[in-house]
């Protein structure tokens, strides 16, 4: 949810501005004396006006907007005229907060009328306007060119760093850099946006700076990867800490809808980590401050993220609980392909563990809603299935569309944990083709990749829901089997040699004589972290080779 917000560029509330900047804060005693002295850098008219509103209730706000744009909807003079454009201008940022594209595209269409019918429109204007339009069709479109030209128009603008114009590309950057999954440059980002906060002296910008570090430490955490933090229970003290932070920066002031952002990021993200127990006071938080705005698409969300995480540790009745007052909301919602989704997955699980399920199953319907709240805490449910498209591109492979190393990783830590938390099987199976340089010295490197994808092809249709097939690098590939145990890798062997041997390999004779060798490893209950798990199942595909090839390890 945290990337709705920055989509918004969120503002700070006019009446709590100066108490939140009043006490000596860290960021007013380590902004630049003359910074100090100016005061907070100003907003653009309308936008610098409902900053309060935007922060508090965005869809009223937006009701609010709308009417007085359309009493304004012949301007009789140019003052009346710029007002109508910064009116349509706010209209479009809430609409694309609250994800009514064709709408927000009207008002965009509308700011641009008004702008080129102005004699003499500032750059202030322009730059603002152009803003708004590239990060609408960077939100909406996905496509490479469009973050591109987000990223490009930035210096073209000659957007100053530290200003509030500056501040919000910087947010827009963070949120874009982790939909693509580049933790470490949306690390840097969040750097560059609590700069800027600081030096504007708007704290909502650093408030969400907090925010976003802590939802990355948190992935960064689950995906071990290190972005200033670990993976470790230092990491998940650190996380929960930095949320903690954020709620602070926010103050008391009314600012209920960023509050429910930044709690229901925080409980999905703990839950992630396996700190259940501030997971659950976080979404608790959420589900208060999305009642008390009668947000119903939050109310649903935190809901749904609370029965997942009451799953996770076993209180099945008190998930179903959850999960009854979650789907009356969600069908009311109607509209979206992820709310349709969630409540699928979230009727499904209802009635595996109504039926008491066997554990296989309920791996399955796990797996799925683990991954929907992953997904989730990512983006923000609303836009949870368009953006995650967006994400997928960045954790796929290439060639063969696999998921590539980054996620296969992600994905074979993330089930390792729960399989660990559940005591349920989990094993891990390493693949790597058989004399495959031969391939490419005999047929050339285009009939090697061509077997590659081949190969690629043909395992997923063969797997079960939770499994999953990355590809490890090279000829190699990693396979995550969660819920299957190591006596039971023989037949998964043998179901794949079947069906590589009988694929067609574009540019080889048939049969082509191609095969594979694997090493699997199942997970102990001794703790031993995945790392291990998968140098194991590498040595025995060591063995596998050195015992002639072709064979299970
Ligand atoms: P072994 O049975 O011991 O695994 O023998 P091998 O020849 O498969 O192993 P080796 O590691 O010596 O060679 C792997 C080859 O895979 C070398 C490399 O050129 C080729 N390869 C790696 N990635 C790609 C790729 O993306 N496309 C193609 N065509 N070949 C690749
Ligand atoms: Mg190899
Ligand atoms: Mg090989």
């Amino acid at each position: 949810m945290g990337g709705v917000l920055l989509a918004a560029g969120l503002l700070w509330p006019a009446p709590a501005r100066a108490q939140a900047l009043a006490p000596a804060s860290a960021a007013a005693a380590t902004a630049p004396a003359d910074l100090r002295l100016s005061g907070p850098k100003p907003w653009p008219p309308v936008l610098g006006e409902t900053l309060e509103a935007s922060l508090d209730d965005p869809e009223l706000l937006l009701t609010q907007t709308r009417k007085r744009l359309a009493e304004l909807k012949a301007p009789t003079s140019p003052a009346q005229a710029e007002e109508a454009f910064w009116l349509a201008l706010n209209a479009a940022r809430l609409e694309i907060l609250l994800e009514a594209d064709t709408e927000a595209d009207a008002s965009l269409r509308r700011a641009r009328q008004l702008f080129a019918a102005k004699p003499r429109p500032s750059s202030q204007m322009q730059a603002w306007l152009e803003f708004m339009e590239l990060r609408h069709r960077a939100i909406t479109e996905g496509s490479t060119e469009a973050l591109q030209a987000l990223l490009m128009g930035r210096s073209h603008l000659r957007v100053e760093a530290q200003s509030v114009l500056g501040c919000e590309w910087d947010e827009t950057e963070t949120w874009l850099l982790r939909e693509m999954g580049s933790l470490d440059e949306a690390w840097r980002a969040t750097e560059a946006l609590e700069r800027c906060g600081t030096a504007t002296g708007w704290p909502h910008f650093r408030a969400q700076a907090l925010s976003d570090r802590a939802h990355l430490a948190g992935q960064a955490g689950t995906m071990g990867e290190a972005a200033g933090v670990g993976g470790s229970p230092v990491a998940g003290e650190r996380v929960a800490q930095l949320f903690e932070e954020a709620y602070g920066v926010v103050g008391p002031g009314p600012a209920r809808f960023q509050r429910s952002l930044i709690a229901y990021s925080a409980g999905t993200t703990l839950t992630d980590m396996g700190r259940s127990a501030e997971a659950a006071r976080q979404l608790l938080r959420a589900l208060a401050a999305s009642r008390a705005l009668g947000d119903r698409a939050g109310i649903a969300a935190a809901l749904t993220a609370r029965a997942a995480l009451d799953v996770c540790e076993g209180r099945h009745a008190d998930a179903l609980l959850a999960l009854a007052e979650a789907e009356p909301v969600l069908r009311q919602i109607g509209s979206g392909t992820a709310g349709r989704l969630m409540s699928l997955y979230t009727r499904r699980l209802q009635s595996l563990v109504a039926q008491k399920a066997t554990a296989r199953t309920l791996w399955v319907a796990l797996v799925a809603t683990a991954a929907l709240v992953a997904g989730v805490a990512a983006v923000g449910w609303r836009q949870w299935s368009r953006r995650r498209e967006m994400a997928e591109l960045a954790l796929r492979d290439t060639l063969t569309g696999l998921a590539n190393r980054r996620a296969i990783e992600a994905y074979a830590r993330a089930l390792f944990e729960q399989a660990q938390r559940l005591k349920l099987p989990f094993t891990v199976a390493l693949i790597d083709l058989d004399h495959f340089k031969q391939v490419n010295d005999q047929h050339g490197h285009t009939t090697g990749d061509a077997v590659l994808r081949a190969f690629a092809s043909a395992v997923p249709a063969l797997l079960r829901a939770p499994d999953r097939l990355g590809r490890w690098g090279g000829e190699e590939f990693l396979l995550v089997l969660p819920g299957t145990a190591q006596h039971e890798l023989p037949g998964v062997f043998l179901r794949l040699r079947l069906a590589f041997a009988a694929a067609t390999l574009p540019g080889l004779p048939v049969p082509h004589g191609c095969s594979f060798s694997m090493g699997g490893a199942e997970a102990g209950v001794d703790g031993t972290g995945i790392e291990a798990l998968v140098e194991a199942a590498d040595r025995r595909l060591y063995e596998a080779k050195a015992a002639g090839r072709d064979r299970l390890g």
